[in-house]
């Protein structure tokens, strides 16, 4: 008989019960129960034959399995030590599977990545992600600078839209300029809560993003950079010229604040979150002294 997709409400219960397991919440454990998100979310990330995936939280293996039947390869980082077992058995049929038993956010996905894929094959990451640990996952992958060609994530939709947010709205922050520095962000889609198991508590989005070739702009110290972006939506409401002053209190007086934004040509009076990336760079680089 032919055994159902993984991703569906009767197949993840009769699974759960099988293996009696109890979702973590704190492992951010909601598994995704819908094929057709899964499929959409496929075509989007552009998998196909040719292509080797990374996935983060196999869980019991929903989404491992749809990428199996359309990637060339999968491996997939796994926290949970009672999900292995339970992996072996849903993920049989399919030897293009390789589960790594390791945070994500201590592992050497690099290293992992040269044992197991070909350099010369594409690579995508295609993640359900613990939504406790959305931002610090997506900033190491992107910091670590690691050959993958998109990223494509379902996370919360709050930070998801950040990611992809323009200046001037509610949503832009440090956090945009830091993704967007390094990729390309679009939300492909949002996701109703019925299609988890259990559902979650905030709704959620599917982001793509898509790695850069070169960064937008020019820095001179990427970390000099961050900081700075960071320190000018340190207090929102301030002008750009007062959270400025504050960032660089022991280091500059207020008079060479206001002559590096006129360099710039950029007015004091306004605020962080109208800046756009080649605003932040032309700052930062301005100030930055080496
Ligand atoms: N991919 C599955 C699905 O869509 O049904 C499960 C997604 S669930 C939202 C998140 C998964 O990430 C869980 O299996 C959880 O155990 C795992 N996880 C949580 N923290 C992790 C970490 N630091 N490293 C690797 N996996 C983690």
């Amino acid at each position: 008989m032919l055994k159902k997709h993984i991703a569906t409400p009767s197949r993840t219960k009769e699974i759960l019960n099988q293996y009696t397991f109890s979702f973590k919440k704190s492992l951010g454990q909601n598994f995704l129960v819908d094929v057709n998100i899964l499929e959409n979310i496929i075509k989007h990330a552009g998998i196909d034959k040719s292509t080797g995936v990374i996935e983060v939280g196999p869980g019991i293996g929903a989404l491992t399995e749809q990428l199996a039947i359309h990637a060339d390869k999968v491996v997939a980082f796994e926290i949970d030590q009672r999900l292995l077992p339970i992996l072996q058995d849903t993920l049989q049929d399919y030897d293009n599977v390789e589960i790594i038993h390791q945070d994500i956010l201590e592992s050497d996905v690099r290293e992992v990545m040269s044992a197991h894929f070909d350099p010369k094959q594409p690579i995508h990451l295609v993640a359900n992600l613990p939504y406790y640990i959305t931002t610090p996952i997506l900033m190491k992958l992107l910091r670590e600078k690691l050959p993958v060609s998109t990223l494509t994530v379902m996370i919360q939709k709050e930070v998801a839209d950040r990611m992809a947010a323009k200046p001037n709205t509610k949503s832009y922050g440090s956090l945009t300029v830091a993704v967007q520095y390094y990729t390309h962000a679009e939300v492909i889609m949002n996701v109703p809560k019925s299609v988890f198991m259990p559902q979650p508590n905030v709704d959620s989005s599917v982001l793509k993003l898509t790695i850069r070739d070169e960064s937008p702009v020019h820095v001179e110290d990427e970390a000099y950079f961050f900081n700075l972006v960071q320190a000018c939506f340190g207090q929102r409401r301030k002008t750009l010229r007062n959270n400025l002053i504050r960032y660089f209190k022991e280091t500059h007086d207020k008079e060479t604040i206001t002559e590096l934004l006129d360099t710039v040509n950029i007015d004091g009076s306004r605020r962080g979150e109208s800046l756009n990336i080649e605003e932040f760079a032309s700052l930062a680089n301005a100030f930055y002294d080496g």
